[in-house]
């Protein structure tokens, strides 16, 4: 196993910075407090914001060929410390250690794919008199706030398009996870000029310290519906631009002409991987009366036949529940099913030490019970049975949150047809949990604002700005085009 540190500190203007104050870490699989994390406080938070604000003039006017180098050196650095992040991740957040290396790796790609990326300048008129360019400039010190679940991949998404756009950022892991995001840091910090790149973690104060904060140009959110909803707030009190990837509670619509052996496992894994925890998992599987029985009771079997139990140990595909209000949450859902009489598919045996839940399958629950309306992000599937098209397109649509969906069908032009329907920012078809660094990911209604990835991502850290550059003698425009509305 990779050694790890048994210090984390902050990075603040390019330097280690420790802290007074400190939040324990435990370990999912155990319960067990394995180290202490710096706890940044107001002090803290204006030393980060006051070094990105000085680096960035230096940083914005770097040519962008530059600033895509040292991204690209970030990837490098990932990459060739790739096994240590994996093991910390894996005490920290409680992933299999394989599984959290394909993260880290991930990561780095991400670090590199986006140095492909082009921002382009439009013209929006060239004639005799006169030229109009478009540039997308950037907007000075980013404020990014990452969840628990995918804690390197859902930062590299952040810092890579923010520094090749030519902004600065300050980046909060989550309290529950903060160290491979502290050590991401650490590694970093001789990549980028000091002040570009800030790192620091704190308690449940610090995030809303952040988004009040008037030193940030934007936000870039990335959490539960509800605190996105926060964000939003405090962003408006100064107008600061916004980026939200948010909740899900995505629908996968299964047609009666599928091969059940052949789609069974991986439909399985789109519902638990990362114990369910992720934005994208299937949360709400629509089976077709026809083959209900027959896929119900293949996953079921799938259930039983899949380790659960601590990710540093080898052969555990699963791990526990990140932390314990989200394992409260998930208990808390089965004991509402329960109550109500519903059929619960229990899997394999889980330990009984650290925050397990056996992977669950709930036998056709109705449409208004909380584990199908309420985004359950644990181990817990409903299973809901239904007869026609239209029937089961409604059902899939009716929820506030619209991340993305999936349709599984044989006839893949008859799923284009209903992937068309689905109203999500992402629809995969007989495929699921895909993303790449050229493809926008926008969640629809509450499940987002704005956009990550792609060219579109990358536009969202920069704003716009028209350049009129005549081609004629000053005083020689035609009154007409003088006009302004
Ligand atoms: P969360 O909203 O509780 O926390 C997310 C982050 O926000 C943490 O760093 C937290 O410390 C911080 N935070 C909490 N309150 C804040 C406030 N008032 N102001 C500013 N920051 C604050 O979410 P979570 O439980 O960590 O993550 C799970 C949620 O994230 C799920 O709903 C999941 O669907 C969603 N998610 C969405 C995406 C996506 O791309 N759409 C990806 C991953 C997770």
């Amino acid at each position: 196993m990779a050694t790890l540190a048994d210090r984390y500190n902050l990075l603040i203007d390019g330097v280690a910075v420790s802290t007074a104050a400190t939040i324990p870490v435990k370990n999912p699989a155990t319960g067990e407090i394995f180290a202490q994390a710096p706890a940044a406080g107001e002090a803290e938070l204006e030393r980060a914001v006051a070094a990105a604000t000085r680096a960035f003039p230096a940083w914005r006017d770097t040519p962008i060929v530059d600033r895509k180098a040292a991204v690209k050196r970030a990837a490098k650095i990932i990459e060739d410390h790739a096994d240590e992040l994996a093991a910390l991740f894996t005490r920290e957040q409680g992933r299999p250690t394989e599984s959290a290396k394909q993260e880290v790796m991930g990561a780095a790609f991400w670090f590199k794919a986006t140095t492909w990326l082009d921002i382009p300048i439009e013209i929006t008129e060239d004639t005799d008199t006169r030229r109009i360019e478009v540039h997308h400039v950037p907007l000075g010190p980013v404020c990014a706030i990452v969840p628990w679940n995918f804690p390197v991949l859902l930062a590299a998404w952040k810092i890579a398009p923010a520094l090749v756009a030519g902004n600065t950022m300050v980046l909060k892991p989550s309290p529950f996870t903060p160290l491979t995001a502290l050590r991401l840091g650490e590694l970093l910090a001789d990549c980028f000029p000091a002040g570009v790149l800030n790192v620091i973690a704190g308690g449940d104060e610090l995030g809303p310290m952040m988004t009040a904060h008037r030193g940030f140009a934007k936000i870039t959110f990335t959490g539960s519906t509800a605190t996105g909803k926060r964000v939003m707030e405090a962003a408006s009190k100064d107008l600061k631009r916004i980026t939200l990837e948010l909740g899900g509670n995505d629908a996968a619509i299964v047609m009666p002409d599928v091969d059940v052996d052949a789609i069974a496992e991986q439909l399985f894994h789109g519902a638990f991987h990362n114990t369910a925890q992720v934005c994208v998992a299937t949360k709400r599987l629509f089976i077709h009366a026809d083959i209900y029985d027959r896929l119900r009771d293949r996953l079921h079997q799938l259930a039983k036949d899949t380790p659960v139990g601590d990710g540093a140990e080898q052969g555990n595909r699963y791990g526990p529940l990140q932390n314990e209000p989200q394992y409260r949450r998930v208990l808390a859902l089965l004991d509402d099913a329960r109550a109500n009489g519903l059929t619960l598919l229990e899997g394999r045996p889980v330990p009984k030490q650290g925050y397990f839940i056996p992977l669950t399958l709930v036998d056709n629950p109705p449409d208004d019970s909380r584990v199908v309306a309420e985004e359950a992000f644990g181990p817990i599937l409903p299973l809901l049975k239904f007869h026609d098209i239209d029937e089961v397109i409604a059902r899939a649509n009716d929820s506030d949150y619209g991340l993305s969906g999936a349709v599984w069908c044989a006839d893949v032009e008859k799923a284009t047809a209903i992937a068309h329907r689905m109203d999500t920012g992402t629809v995969w078809i007989n495929q699921n949990l895909q993303s790449t660094p050229f493809t926008p990911l926008a969640g629809a209604k509450q499940s987002g604002f704005g956009q990550e990835n792609g060219v579109a991502g990358l536009l969202e850290f920069t704003r716009s700005k028209a350049v009129y550059i005549p081609k004629v003698p000053t005083g020689a425009t035609p009154e007409a085009e003088l006009a302004a509305p």
